[in-house]
This record gives C-alpha cells, sequence and structure tokens, in this order.
C-alpha cells in the first residue's frame, strides 16, 4: 500500500497548480495520517484507524517552526502566494485550530504581509462554530465536494465513524456564500467495485447538488500525485473544463487546474 506523510510541521515552497508558490503547513501528526475520511485517492494512503491518544504538534510548534521559516524566505527573498493548511489529513480536526489559525495570521501580517491563507478541508467540521469562526481568518477556506449522491461519497471518500453524506450537504449549504469549492474528479475501477465520479450521471447529480449550495467559486482538479488505491485513472483537462462550463451556464466561477 502507497503511504505517503509530511516529515515536517512546515514544508516547501511548492509549486502548487490551484495555490501558486505554497508555504504548507501540516498541523497534524508526523506519525500517521488523521482524518475522518479516507479517499481512495489520497495521497497519505489508506488509513482506516480510530486512532486513540492523538499526539498533535503545540500550537508553539507550529509557531517555531512557521517562523524559523518565514525568516529563512524573507533573508533569501523568496516570495509566497499562500500559506496552506495541508499535510497529514484534515486540519479542522487540531483541538486548537483557531488558535493556531491567529498564530498563522500574525505571522503572515509580520513577515509575508502578500502571503493568502488557504485552509483546505474536507467539509465534515463546518458545523462547529469554532471551527466556522477560525476558518473566516482565512483567506481562502477551500471545502471538498467530490460526490453528486450518496453511494459515490460513501465510495470514494470513505467517511469513518458515523459521518454521513446529509451531515457534509448541510454544512455546505449552511456556511455561506464564501464558500470555495473543491472538487476532484478521476475515473477508475477497484476490484469488483467501479470507482470514480466522472460519467454523465455522476456530474448531472454533481452540478444540481453545487447549485443548491451556490458557491462563491469551484476548483476543478483530477489526480496529479501518486493514490492510496491503484489503477485510478485522472480526468482530462478539457473533460474538466467541460465541467466547468457547464457550472458557468448556472453562474458559478468555476476554474481547471
Ligand atoms: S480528506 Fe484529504 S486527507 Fe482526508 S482522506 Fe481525503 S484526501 Fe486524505
Amino acid at each position: 500500500m502507497h503511504t505517503f506523510l509530511f516529515k515536517y510541521l512546515v514544508f516547501g515552497p511548492i509549486s502548487s497548480r490551484r495555490l501558486g508558490r505554497s508555504l504548507g503547513l501540516n498541523i497534524l501528526p508526523k506519525e500517521h495520517k488523521l482524518c475522518n475520511f479516507d479517499c481512495v485517492y489520497c495521497e497519505c494512503g489508506e488509513d482506516h484507524q480510530k486512532h486513540q491518544n492523538v499526539q498533535f504538534p503545540t500550537v508553539e510548534e507550529i509557531l517555531e517552526e512557521l517562523l524559523l521559516k518565514c525568516q529563512m524566505l524573507n533573508d533569501r527573498d523568496i516570495k509566497i502566494d499562500t500559506i496552506s493548511f495541508a499535510g497529514n489529513g484534515e486540519p479542522t480536526l487540531h483541538p486548537d485550530f483557531e488558535e493556531i489559525m491567529y498564530a498563522v495570521k500574525t505571522v503572515r501580517d509580520l513577515l509575508l504581509p502578500d502571503a493568502k491563507i488557504a485552509v483546505l478541508n474536507n467539509s465534515t467540521m463546518l458545523h462547529k462554530r469554532q471551527v466556522r469562526k477560525a476558518l473566516e481568518i482565512a483567506d481562502y477556506s477551500i471545502c471538498k465536494l467530490d460526490a453528486g449522491d450518496e453511494s459515490t461519497f460513501y465510495s470514494i471518500n470513505r467517511p469513518l465513524g458515523n459521518l454521513t453524506y446529509q451531515k457534509v450537504k448541510d454544512n455546505l449549504r449552511n456556511y455561506g456564500n464564501k464558500i470555495i469549492l473543491q472538487s476532484l474528479f478521476f475515473k477508475g475501477k477497484n476490484e469488483q467495485e467501479q470507482l470514480g465520479n466522472y460519467n454523465d450521471q455522476e456530474v448531472e447529480k454533481y452540478l444540481s447538488l453545487v447549485e443548491s449550495i451556490k458557491p462563491e467559486s469551484v476548483m476543478l482538479y483530477s489526480l496529479d500525485r501518486t493514490t492510496a488505491i491503484p489503477d485510478l485513472e485522472a480526468v482530462s483537462i478539457p473533460q474538466l473544463k467541460t465541467i466547468a462550463e457547464r457550472l458557468n451556464h448556472l453562474g458559478i466561477t468555476a476554474t481547471v487546474a
């Protein structure tokens, strides 16, 4: 099984298709993935375990690494477009997420004032008041939606515990119109089960769900890295553009990366 884990709290800068020159922040454990999804395409590999006694990095540890990295970037006159929360799982699961957001904003304002703060998240924690409050600090709150129906959601995102599709849809619809959706389309098969979300029916259902969420914009993309499950196929840029055009017809801005 493929597994890739970030070994540092701060990594990069890397060149991101969607976020430009991006400084990554991994606020999750370095030893294992921590997420309430187990997406078939996850670059961190598969992990269905419910981890006990999780050792999260502290706010101080994150702040210390971030300060050092930002100072080094400034010393070398390296410009950054985005400070991006990404890494070994779902950042909004960190119990001190709000405090971390305030700390990161302070460092950004001080040392990298032109950089935007982006939080890539899986939309499962948006019902929590503190998470919403923390996300208000971000310039971009980029929320996952890959599935237009329940069975696709369960087969692709593979939620852990009692997380439901309805919960994710409610979270997205109730979050407000500042929302940026991120949707990954792909094709593929896994043993007997057909996997993927790129076919006429799936796309139709996805479009009508997005219309009901009324996001500020949508980022469409496909596979670019090694995936947890083998034999998944990327959807081409022209195919993604076709979905983007259909979103545009619904009055929704969509970009393809
Ligand atoms: S939500 Fe992100 S981190 Fe979690 S399993 Fe899916 S791809 Fe991996």
